[in-house]
């Protein structure tokens, strides 16, 4: 095998380790040392853990015994989002509230591939509390896009994405309240993966906007994301909003797909270039014998609104858990509410305040009905918008994002940087699964750059996903 190590997909890594053509400890040693090298320049990480050899010893055990039927990820090492907690590790989401916050147990999605035997190289870097889409509002530094270190990785989960792309992992995972696995992935030139509400446990990820968040997938491919996928999905007694496997019926398809496009959505504020790429792409997609149909969502247009009503009156309620008193910093003032005031005002962050705030004036008895029990309203509609749009299509395409990868600071004004969020918060209002998979490149000075192309599909398709995104990167999948 010629490639280095890092550089695997998940699969390649996993037939070289039964083909014996280098070890478990050898794929961490490269993984690891690159992650260390890098971490320098990227800040992907915000922590480094050392080798667990007995785990590394056990996975190659595995492998050495159970050869082809080990789990594919046996012996895999992971770059894990700081938000998700893997027991005795610190978990800080990014925030000076939760510095020192060790996990006292691990998260569902942690369960699952420890008994899979996949590895933990760290912990990534990503906007405090996953609030951004940048990875510009972390309390411990910016993350650099590995294509770019002038510019943004994307956000919330930019460390989880920098980490993969920059080869200082071989697979990762993020979290996705509103785009923030699919972008990142859009500009880091990566698979991402926004799974169906309560296909994957949200137990142990540290809560944002409840009705919105999943845990979910970066990869090199879409067979990756499958297989972390595949490894981290289930019911779980401790999520009572966690589905069962087969909790959706499997909308039936032909070989040939039903692509809905909204057209009506993607004419305005895209790059030229970026637009272009993403005709090509279905162009592809035609010539590979799919169909387009021209689809119309128009309560999409009030998709950011409602997201950006709804996901800081989720936010502002769960933060009222850090207080001072139950979780992480806490500051003593002269009474009980000072208490409370200081450790929230050192602890937290500009844009976290900026949501909390946002947050508690949509829920406050004088507005609750004019903004937030509308905004809930306006997403039943949404929803129903997508299931009546799905008898016609059976995927839905757009670009992820409006154009690649940002400058750091060009989108310091707080709307600007929420318009980055357009097409993907959809997934997270209607529960759908949503996919991005790298469409091609654009070059902006002169530096090339990776875009997205976006996927959507009804609740439980996530295989639809992956056949249509496998058509995208040219994978045999099935
Ligand atoms: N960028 C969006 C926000 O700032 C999405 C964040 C996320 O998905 N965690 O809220």
């Amino acid at each position: 095998m010629t490639k280095p190590l890092n550089e695997l997909t998940i699969t390649e890594a996993a037939k070289g380790l039964r083909a014996k053509d280098f070890t478990v400890r050898e794929l961490w040693d490269a993984c690891h040392s690159v992650a260390q090298e890098r971490n320098a320049e990227l800040n992907a990480y915000l922590e480094l853990f050392g080798v667990d050899t007995a785990a590394v010893e056990a996975a190659q055990t595995r492998i050495n015994t159970e050869g082809e039927s080990a789990p594919l990820l046996c012996g895999i090492p992971l770059a894990i989002k700081d938000n998700i907690l893997i027991e005795g590790h610190i978990a800080s989401a990014a925030s000076k509230i939760l510095e020192n916050y060790e996990a006292p147990y691990d998260a569902f999605v942690i369960e699952k591939l420890k008994e899979a035997g996949a590895l933990f190289l760290g912990r990534t870097n990503m906007d405090e509390f996953a609030m951004g889409s940048s990875t510009e509002h972390s309390a411990y530094g910016t993350v650099k896009n590995p294509y770019d270190v002038s510019r943004v990785p994307g956000g919330s989960s930019g460390g989880s994405a920098a980490a993969v792309a920059s080869n200082g992992a071989i697979a990762s995972l993020g979290t996705d309240t509103g785009g923030s696995i699919r972008q990142p992935a859009a500009h880091c030139g990566l698979v991402g993966l926004k799974p169906t509400y309560g296909a994957v446990s949200r137990s142990g990820a540290i809560a944002l906007g409840s009705s919105l968040d999943q845990i979910g997938p970066f990869g090199k491919s879409v067979a990756d994301v499958k297989a972390l996928f595949d490894t981290i999905k289930g019911e779980d007694p401790k999520d009572l909003t966690s589905i069962p496997a087969n909790a959706y019926p499997i909308p039936k398809t032909g070989n040939a797909l039903r692509i809905g496009v909204p057209r009506h959505l993607i004419k305005e504020g895209i790059d030229a270039d970026a637009l272009e790429v993403f005709e090509s792409t279905l162009t592809r997609l035609v010539n590979e014998g799919h169909t387009l149909v021209d689809i119309s969502l128009p309560t999409s247009s009030y998709a950011l609104p409602m997201y950006y009503v709804i996901m800081p009156a989720e936010a502002s309620t769960n933060l009222a858990r850090y207080d001072g008193m139950r979780y992480g910093l806490a500051r003593r003032g002269a009474t009980g509410l000072d208490d409370y005031l200081e450790s929230r005002t050192e602890g937290f962050g500009e844009e976290t305040k900026r949501r909390i705030l946002l947050g508690t004036f949509v829920l406050s008895s004088g507005y609750i009905d004019a903004y937030y029990r509308k905004a809930e309203a306006a997403r039943d509609v949404l929803r129903e918008e997508y299931r009546a749009a799905f008898v016609t299509c059976d995927v839905i395409a757009f670009p992820t994002t409006p154009s690649p990868a940002f400058k750091f600071g060009e989108k310091s004004d707080p709307v600007a940087m929420y318009l980055e969020d357009v097409f993907t918060v959809t997934a997270n209002l209607t529960g759908m699964p949503a996919i991005s998979v790298p469409m091609g490149t654009v070059v902006r000075e002169e530096t090339t750059l990776p875009v997205g192309i976006h996927f959507t599909t009804p609740h439980g398709a996530e295989e639809l996903l992956f056949k249509i995104g496998a058509e995208v990167t040219g994978e045999k999948l099935y």
